[in-house]
């Protein structure tokens, strides 16, 4: 018989994108995931959604109590308040897709990144966007007609604290040219799959 461990597809990597709210994660994330087969995590959310936003597609919309009880049973791989919600990322699909050699994409806060970190090791690939500046944060930021200015304030002095975590990752991406930005992440991609599968 063969052992299993000849038979089982290398492991998918973990890619762990963090950055400011507004600075074009989502973005970024759809580019680059446009010609791959890619495993992109939804997560759960207590936010409302937004107008356009399909639950199941952007988030899974979830009341706080329902949050919670996920929370109890262990169902987060990470899970972090930001901005007076909760954001949480299932662990069950991730796992399925990375045991089945499926690479992972997470979008989440910073927060959220270092408990992956702390859970996963140096199998969590962290990786920082930055935006050219607070300045062009802002504007994109003012840009989303959903956002009351007080929020938005609350969004930015967000961003400046995580801004100073960025040099705990281990990639760091500025976001000020869209195509420069997702071939940055490509060579990312390349150089971790390298690096965990040796030819
Ligand atoms: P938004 O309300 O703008 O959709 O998201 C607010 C912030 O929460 C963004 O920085 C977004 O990346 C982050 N976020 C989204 N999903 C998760 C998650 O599952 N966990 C954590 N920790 N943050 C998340």
């Amino acid at each position: 018989t063969t052992p299993a461990e000849s038979t089982a597809p290398p492991r998918g990597l973990l890619i762990v994108m963090t950055g400011a709210s507004g600075v074009g994660k989502g973005t970024l994330r759809e580019l680059w995931l446009r010609d791959q087969d890619v495993f992109y995590s939804t997560s759960w959310t207590t936010r409302e959604a937004r107008p356009g936003e399909v639950d199941g597609v952007d988030y899974i919309f979830v009341s706080p109590e329902v949050f919670e009880q996920k929370v109890q049973q262990g169902g987060f791989l990470e899970h972090a308040a930001f901005v007076g919600n909760h954001y949480g990322t299932p662990v069950e699909p991730i796992e399925a897709a990375l045991r089945r050699g499926q690479d992972v994409i997470l979008e989440i806060e910073v927060e959220g990144a270092m408990q992956v970190r702390e859970r996963m090791g140096d199998e969590a690939i962290l990786v920082f966007i930055m935006p050219p500046s607070l300045t062009e944060l802002r504007r994109r930021l003012e840009g989303r007609a959903t956002e009351t200015p007080e929020r938005i304030e609350k969004r930015l002095a967000r961003a400046r604290e995580e801004i100073m975590h960025a040099h705990a990752f281990r990639y760091v991406v500025v976001n000020d040219d869209l195509e420069r930005a997702v071939r940055e992440l490509e060579a990312v991609q390349g150089a971790e799959r390298a690096r965990q599968r040796p030819e």
